[in-house]
């Protein structure tokens, strides 16, 4: 993956502000983030969706990225933290190197996620829960994206 910058951080062509490496991933601060602190947790190897991720890497990703959040939330500065993931360029995805965002959060720092609340009509969501049912249990074992 010649082109991929957080391949090009994880090989150390690239520098970053590392804060954690294992066998498995690697976390750096964001480099503009959204408050201080705000630190991205990438598999090793490449994968542009975290759907093809294997599970160790992705279970590692997520212990990390949680205890991270902890470390982040028990500083004076912040109460909480977001664990955030954008998977497709329509989700957000700008780093096409699947990435977990663990972005610390206090009550006063004025960031807001946009976050609507829409309401479904009579039936469609057991319609749609009945839909989504099936094909997960499909999806669960295939491995492509
Ligand atoms: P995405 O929108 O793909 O979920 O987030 C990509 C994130 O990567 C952004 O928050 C952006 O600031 C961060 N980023 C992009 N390029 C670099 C880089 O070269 N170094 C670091 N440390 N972060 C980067
Ligand atoms: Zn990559």
């Amino acid at each position: 993956m010649g082109e991929c910058i957080f391949c090009k951080i994880v090989n150390g062509e690239i520098p970053a502000a590392k804060v954690y490496e294992d066998d498995l991933v690697t976390a750096f601060l964001d480099i503009a983030p959204i408050n201080f602190g705000h630190v991205l947790v990438i598999p090793k190897e490449h994968h542009q969706s975290v759907s093809t991720v294997p599970e160790n890497v992705a279970g590692r990703m997520l212990k990390v990225a949680s205890r991270i959040g902890i470390v982040l939330k028990r500083r004076d500065e912040y109460d909480a933290y977001n664990l955030h993931l954008a998977d497709g360029t329509a989700a957000g995805q700008v780093v096409m190197h699947a990435h977990m965002h663990v972005v610390p959060r206090g009550v006063e720092d004025n960031f807001r996620w946009n976050w609507r609340q829409l309401t479904y009509p009579d039936g469609k969501a057991a319609e749609l829960a009945k839909e989504l049912a099936e094909k997960i249990t499909v999806a669960l074992s295939n491995t492509e994206e």
